[in-house]
């Protein structure tokens, strides 16, 4: 399958990897838009949000856990941060593979 995210989790494509288990890997931005950015993605090949069910939400809880864990060792988490989730074109997804930005570092603008 030629998508960017799966190539990074079975170590096809390098990254700079702060976070792996058995069902998610969370990497350092390849183009940082904040101090701190950190993607979290399922391993699970999932094209994105839309794709989330029943069989599959448990993932999403834990990539929150992982995610506020990160934003603990990164240290921001006193200072605040964002996870954001793009899904489909209007929502300014580029990587069909879902995943969560984890950003801070800096004070975040308004959204949208
Ligand atoms: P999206 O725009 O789909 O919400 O987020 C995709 C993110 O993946 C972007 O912020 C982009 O910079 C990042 N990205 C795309 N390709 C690579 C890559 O090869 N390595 C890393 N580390 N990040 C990537
Ligand atoms: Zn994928």
């Amino acid at each position: 399958m030629d998508c960017i995210f799966c190539k990074i989790i079975s170590k096809e494509i390098p990254c700079k990897i702060v976070y792996e288990d058995e069902t998610v890997i969370a990497f350092h931005d390849i183009a940082p838009a904040a101090p701190v950015h950190v993607v979290i993605a399922p391993k699970a090949h999932i094209p994105s949000a839309l794709g989330i069910d029943g069989t599959n939400s448990a993932v999403v809880g834990h990539i929150y856990e992982v995610a506020v864990a990160l934003a603990g060792t990164l240290g921001i988490a006193e200072s605040g941060f964002r996870i954001v989730n793009n899904c489909g074109a209007d929502g300014g997804q580029t990587v069909a593979h879902i995943h969560f930005h984890l950003l801070g570092g800096r004070k975040l603008g308004v959204m949208g």
